[in-house]
């Protein structure tokens, strides 16, 4: 590391993500402050930043409201008051009547005048010229100053324009054809702007200096991924033949007839799956388009050759969903399922650990699976549902479990969150995709409205005229705290107002905190009729499959994301009647928050609604991958750059082509050598 660099700084720098001094030079400023002209103490308006100089005139300790130390700095056209609220003895000694001061800081309009609180400072008058670039800020941690953080990235950048330091892996003709300046040339610009550098551009992430390393980071990004399907193609898979005798016996037993994407898509997955190489795809379709027909066909295939699938879900409710699902169409066929999440201890885990080495066609889970002990017989194929809430990491280590003598299972990810194409090539560089872009027919739309809560009156009327007219309906309430206690607490009283205000229905509830049994047992009731509303927690999101509830209410939907209302819509409308949604909330709304319930309003269509989504909070948080670590950068912001994804695929395969030595350094640079990549 760096001199002067001892454990609590180390510390500090680590909260930081900074490890090495390549981390510190990625560290890169926010924003940049101009401390290159001082500026006469009598010229300052309130609100302004700014460098002056001066003569302490006066400085005393003062109460007011809480001990100070106030600080008179005049320069001959006007005086300004310091405040410190924290400091030592040795500064309070330093900063004595006389004493010539240079300091930077917020102007703010005081009781007595202009003053500025806790402004940077330096002992000394004209005894140094002032800066000749623009001052960086960085982002940084409690206990870590500014100037601490500016000193640290002084010495990386000495080191890296004496010594070179990074190695440039951008070739001079890609640089050339790019109009990208070097990696060095780049990193002093952004670190040390010169005093004339477009502040504009730079806030806005577009100056040149900045789009080198992002491109850089982005490219970095995009190698790894395809680094890793290559990695994975290597490997030998089990060629599934295609579909047999138990496929045609499912499909002829089915209640109705895949659409034309749902065929198409199956076409897809199924050659895939007859080839001796492992199949890579993510399975794309909307809410209720019916992706798990598809995920029982591609299991059936690897049924039919005697080998073993896993169908993991990131929650137990959807993965109970798909488990009565397949074991409904499953049985009939002779074909046995087994069910292991967290919760399966004792005898029942045993047992289920016991088929599953024994060779169980047919496993439906949760993240359990992926964990140590469950060993598999024959795994041919993993099925990842809603691969958005599992990072790339998850993924692998379910796949090698079914890796036997090098031969690597077939993998399927399944996601409701329609991405762009630019964006699924950058996120999903290492699968290729297949898009159900049909909903079954018969589907209506669902008509939205939003109320502010002061209607819920009206509401409540609502939801008993339509269950008086034989309807279902439901009531979802949301918290943004993620604690399953408190939003179950708030949904059990929910639940007890409605069933205050609606004597006559029946009345159900389910949230996180009950267990799997109750859980599943208050559905099936409410999936048979026997319940009118039932009262949920956003537990219903995903997978809850109930053709006959045609009403739901969203309370709070002003906290909720596009994705996520988009979800818990398309939880209604599955008959064939008009279904409604009515979200309400909490007034007064932010213009993020009124944007959001507009769009629900005015469109049903998920592909719209992601892109929105995609705006208004970024990929990272769409994507799910801000928590798994995919997709995590440092410079780079997919939606802010994504018009370079093109060229930054295009140089990929430029430079895995022309230059296939740079591909690892550089992947190694900004993302590390890490565990991420999984030894068959
Ligand atoms: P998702 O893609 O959201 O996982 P599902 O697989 O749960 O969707 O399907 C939603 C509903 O649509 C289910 O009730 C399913 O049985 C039904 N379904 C699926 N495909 C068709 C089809 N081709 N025609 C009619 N209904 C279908
Ligand atoms: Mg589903």
């Amino acid at each position: 590391m760096l001199r002067g660099v001892g454990p609590k700084l180390k510390e500090k720098l680590a909260r930081l993500n900074i490890h090495t001094v390549q981390d510190l030079l990625f560290h890169l400023p926010t924003r940049y402050e101009d401390r290159t002209r001082i500026r006469a103490v009598g010229t300052l308006r309130p609100g302004e930043r700014a460098l002056v100089r001066g003569d302490i005139e006066h400085a005393e300790i003062v109460y007011r409201g809480r001990r100070m130390l106030a600080v008179v700095l005049a320069d001959g056209t006007g005086s300004l008051t310091l405040r410190f609220f924290h400091f030592s003895a040795a500064q309070q000694n330093r900063l004595k009547r006389g004493q010539a001061l240079e300091c930077f800081g917020e102007v703010r309009a005081g009781r007595h005048g202009l003053e500025m609180v806790h402004p940077e400072y330096r002992l000394g008058g004209d005894d140094h010229p002032p800066d000749d670039f623009l001052t960086p800020v960085y982002p940084t941690t409690e206990g870590l100053p500014q100037s601490r953080l500016r000193k640290l990235s002084h010495q990386a950048l000495e080191k890296l324009r004496l010594a070179g330091g990074l190695e440039e892996w951008l070739p001079d003709d890609l640089r050339a054809s790019l109009k990208l300046a070097t990696l060095k040339d780049a990193l002093l610009y952004v670190h040390r702007p010169p005093t004339d550098a477009d502040l504009a551009k730079l806030a806005a992430g577009k100056h040149p200096a900045q789009q080198r390393l992002l491109f850089e980071e982005l490219l970095a990004h995009h190698l790894s991924l395809r680094r890793l399907r290559r990695e994975l193609q290597n490997h030998p898979a089990t060629a599934l033949r295609t579909p047999g005798p138990l496929t045609e016996r499912f499909l002829a037993a089915l209640p109705f007839k895949l659409t034309a994407a749902q065929t198409r898509v199956a076409g897809e997955i199924s050659s895939d799956l007859a080839q001796p190489r492992p199949m890579l795809r993510l399975l794309q379709g909307d809410v209720g388009s019916g992706k798990t027909v598809i995920a029982a066909l591609a299991a059936l295939q690897a049924a039919e050759a005697g080998m073993q699938t896993a169908l993991v879900a990131p929650t137990e409710l959807l993965a109970e969903q798909h488990l009565r699902n397949f074991r409904h169409w499953f049985e009939p066929l002779g074909l046995p399922t087994v069910w292991l999440t967290g919760k399966i201890k004792g005898k029942a885990r045993e047992q289920a650990l016991l088929d599953i080495a024994q060779g169980a066609p047919v496993v439906i889970g949760t993240h359990a699976l992926m964990q140590e002990g469950v060993k598999f017989k024959r795994l041919a194929l993993v099925i990842v549902d809603e691969q958005h809430r599992f990072g790339v990491h998850q993924r692998l280590q379910l796949r090698d479990k079914g890796v036997t003598a090098g031969v690597v299972p077939h993998q399927m990810v399944m996601t409701a969150t329609p991405i762009p194409r630019t964006l699924s090539m950058s996120a999903y560089a290492d699968l290729d995709t297949s898009v159900i872009d049909e909903l079954p027919p018969g589907r209506k739309p669902a008509v939205t409205v939003a109320l502010p809560e002061s209607r819920r009156e009206e509401v409540i009327r609502r939801v008993s005229e339509a269950c008086n007219r034989g309807q279902q309906a439901y009531w979802v309430c949301t918290l943004i705290e993620e604690s399953e206690t408190l939003q179950a607490q708030t949904a059990t009283d929910t639940a007890q107002r409605l069933s205050i205000d609606l004597p006559k229905l029946r009345i159900g509830l389910v949230h996180g905190r009950l267990k799997a049994e109750q859980k599943e047992q208050v559905m099936s009731v409410f999936a048979a009729g026997d319940l009118d509303l039932l009262v949920a927690t956003t537990v219903i999101e995903v997978g809850v499959d109930v053709p006959r509830a045609n009403l739901m209410i969203v309370e709070n939907a002003e906290r909720l994301g596009l994705s996520q209302l988009h979800q818990l819509r398309g939880r209604i409308g599955r008959g064939g009647d008009q279904s409604h949604c009515v979200l309400m909330y909490k007034p007064p709304l932010t213009d993020n928050a009124r944007l959001r319930l507009t769009a629900m309003r005015e469109t049903t269509d998920g592909f719209e609604i992601s892109r929105l989504d995609l705006e208004l909070r970024g990929p990272g948080e769409v994507l799910g991958t801000r928590q798994t670590g995919m997709l995590e950068f440092r410079i780079a912001d997919l939606m802010r750059d994504r018009d370079w994804l093109p060229r930054v695929h295009d140089a990929a395969r430029q430079l895995m082509r022309d230059y296939p030595s740079h591909v690892d350094p550089l992947i190694a640079r900004w993302i590390g050598t890490g565990t991420r990549y999984s030894q068959v």
